[in-house]
Order: C-alpha cells, then sequence, then structure tokens
C-alpha cells in the first residue's frame, strides 16, 4: 500500500514543505503577520497585497505547505471547506453546464448542490457512486465535470478513483474529489487522475478543532480562477486562521498515522463485541470496500461508523456514559468525539433518504483522536457495559 516517491517524506513536507527561512535569526516559527494593510509601491499595481486576495505572508506560507504535501501545482486556502467547495466550483461551471455529482456526499455539499446551483443555472445530476455505468449513462453534451467525496462522510464508504478519472480524461471532463476524510495522508487523489482536490481544513489539516478553513488544489491558472472567484465571494481567511492551520500542519503525518493506528484497534475492538451490530471501517477487511481502499488509501483513516444491536434507542444512553468521547459535530482533530448524523450533517433528510445512503438511525460516527487506544477501548467499554 505504501508508495514509493521521489523526494521529501509526508513529515518534512509537512514540516518544511513549500520553503522555511534559513537565514541568522529569522524566527523558526514562521512570524504572525496579522495586518490586513501592507504598504504598497507608488504608481504601480504590481504586487498588491491583501488577505482577501490570498496573497497574505501567512497564507502564501500555508499555501506552499499544503501544495507540496498534496502533490499539486497549486493550493488555495479559503475561509472553510464550504467556501473551498463553492468557489472550486464556480470557478469550473458557466450558467448552462451540467455537473455530475455523487449522491453520497456532505450534507452542506448536498446542499450547495441541489439548492443554490439551480438559481444560478448549473444543473446538477446526483449518481449513486458504485452503480456501475452509472456515471456514464447520465453524461450529457453540457457534463462538464464529475465531483465526489472519498472516503464518504459519515459512511466511511471508499469510492475507487481510478475507473472514474478513466472517464473523465476520455471525455474531457474535469474530476473534482472532496478528500477531507482521508488528508493527503491517506489518500492524493491527483495521484490517481484527479484534476481539483478539495478539503476542509476545519478537519485533520489543522487538526486542533481550533481553526474553520478549507482548501482547493489543482493546476496554477486554475487556482488563480478559485482565487479570482474568492476575492468577489469574500470567501478568505484571517490572517491567524493561516498561521494556526500552518502550524497545525506540522504534525499532520504523525497526528494521521495515530488516528490510523488507533481506529483500526477500535474498530477490530468493536467488530467482537456483540453490543455493536455493524461496523463501517474501509481497513475491517469484510468492509465492502476494503479492496479499492487497500489500492487507493496510504491508511484506512481515524473515521469509523458503529450501530449499536440496540439501535437508536440504545445510542442515547450510550453517549451519555462516554467519559473520554465528547459528542460534538466535527471531526479529524486530536481529540476523540462522537456524534450523530441524524441530528448534524444529515438533519434535513427522511430517515428513509439516510437509511438508503448507508447512515442508518442509530448509526453513530466515531472521530478518532491521538489519545491512548487501550483508554478510547476502555471508554467505549464501560459506555456499553
Ligand atoms: C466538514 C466537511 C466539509 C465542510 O467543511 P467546513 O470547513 O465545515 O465548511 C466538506 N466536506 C466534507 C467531507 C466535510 O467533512
Amino acid at each position: 500500500m505504501v508508495k514509493k516517491e521521489r523526494g521529501p517524506g509526508l513529515s518534512t513536507l509537512a514540516v518544511h514543505g513549500g520553503g522555511t527561512d534559513r537565514e541568522t535569526d529569522a524566527p523558526v516559527a514562521t512570524a504572525l503577520h496579522q495586518s490586513v494593510n501592507f504598504i504598497q509601491e507608488i504608481s504601480s499595481a504590481e504586487g498588491m497585497r491583501y488577505p482577501r486576495y490570498g496573497n497574505g505572508p501567512n497564507a502564501e506560507v500555508v499555501q506552499r505547505r499544503l501544495a507540496a504535501l498534496e502533490g499539486a501545482e497549486g493550493a488555495l486556502v479559503l475561509s472553510s471547506g464550504m467556501g473551498a467547495t463553492a468557489c472550486g466550483l464556480l470557478a469550473l461551471l458557466r450558467p448552462g453546464d451540467h455537473l455530475l455529482a455523487s449522491s453520497w456526499l456532505y450534507g452542506g455539499t448536498r446542499r450547495l448542490l441541489t439548492e443554490e446551483f439551480a438559481t444560478i443555472g448549473i444543473d446538477v445530476t446526483l449518481v449513486d457512486p458504485m452503480e456501475s455505468r452509472g456515471w456514464r449513462k447520465r453524461m450529457r453534451k453540457q457534463t462538464r465535470a464529475i465531483f465526489l467525496e472519498s472516503p464518504v462522510n459519515p459512511s466511511c464508504r471508499v469510492v475507487d478513483l481510478r475507473p472514474i478519472s478513466y472517464l473523465t480524461h476520455e471525455s474531457g471532463l474535469a474530476l473534482v474529489v472532496d478528500s477531507t476524510f482521508a488528508s493527503p495522508v491517506n489518500l492524493r487523489p491527483i495521484e490517481h487522475g484527479a484534476d481539483v482536490v478539495i478539503q476542509s481544513a476545519t478537519k485533520y489539516l489543522n487538526g486542533h478543532h481550533d481553526v474553520l478553513g478549507g482548501v482547493v488544489y489543482g493546476t496554477a491558472p486554475y487556482i488563480e480562477e478559485v482565487r479570482q472567484k474568492m476575492m468577489v465571494w469574500g470567501q478568505a481567511p484571517d490572517p491567524f486562521a493561516c498561521w494556526l492551520l500552518e502550524r497545525g500542519l506540522k504534525t499532520l503525518d504523525v497526528r494521521v498515522r495515530r488516528q490510523n493506528d488507533n481506529a483500526m484497534r477500535v474498530a477490530r475492538w468493536c467488530a467482537d463485541r456483540k453490543e455493536v451490530r455493524r461496523v463501517h471501517y474501509p481497513g475491517l477487511t469484510d468492509h465492502p470496500d476494503h479492496e479499492a481502499a487497500r489500492a487507493i488509501l496510504d491508511g484506512f483513516g481515524g473515521m469509523l461508523g458503529i450501530e449499536l444491536s440496540g439501535g437508536a434507542k440504545m445510542a442515547d444512553r450510550f453517549l451519555r456514559r462516554l467519559r473520554i468521547f465528547r459528542h460534538a459535530p466535527s471531526l479529524g482533530g486530536v481529540d476523540s468525539l462522537v456524534s450523530e448524523p441524524r441530528y448534524t450533517s444529515h438533519t434535513h433528510l427522511t430517515s428513509e433518504e439516510r437509511a438508503r445512503l448507508g447512515v442508518p438511525d442509530g448509526f453513530l460516527r466515531l472521530s478518532i483522536g491521538i489519545e491512548d487506544a487501550d483508554d478510547l477501548i476502555a471508554d467505549l467499554e464501560q459506555a456499553l457495559r
């Protein structure tokens, strides 16, 4: 599963990617430039800096770091994952264009595509990503791109990018992948034929539950188009958010590897418990996407789903008894969290619609942190008892 690549490894890139200062007296920690104004050269529009333009000093440092980690020509940091998805797609699509999107999407993304895009004349068709030839059958003359999430929030299904990128290359479409759940440690979609990558930096990239942000990756000319959208739609991040994100990134590789290991141990433990009816973790050999996960992922991730044998009724009592895991909606940070998608990202769907997306009522989503796996398991055990 480990890919051989030339150049520095991900841990080195996480600390130094994009270049770090080496001059005498330069600070080792990047200086925070908490300023929205920078002195401008007289009689020139060249190089005007303004944080909303995505060219503040802290934004530029973290953008270079992220591009190096993802193996992309360029990266742009935006004010949220949703901001990244919106501006990333607005830079790609025009009124009259058609977008094919996976029906397995983060709740906010689904609303953006199905409710907002219709009002600006962008037609979206949702496709079951596991239906064979489903994408091809729904392609039209106006289709410009395919958008999907892999691994999928919250079901932890893994959509294999390889056959889809074959189709997009053959048909001249752009393949856009939201790989928030994996981070570049576990999946680098460009290596599997994606053209554009989107991530919520709020999750693994920052990893400490204290920054809201998003990233779009792609070719330099495309990133410039996204930057133009960000400037006028106003989705730029604050300098301090960029600084925190850059600091968080330094430990990305060690954090995510620990989370991968912890999640695998928790998943195996849960699979042996009679109080747990089902475990959704792509690292388990009986997971429906285990083979695809082995082929495209470098690690199976820190996210897993469980269904308790007592169903939704038992979930409430279980959540109240947990002592380390806390009940909170986000994911990907150093603290272990648990959430119920029916009350968070998927609250606007009916029970039947959720079940069809692989998230039946009673489904609990665990975001595994960097605590000791033995303590996490002991916490789950005492709460199940
Ligand atoms: C959280 C999330 C988003 C949205 O990110 P925000 O930073 O909350 O705007 C998009 N996609 C996925 C897969 C997510 O988990």
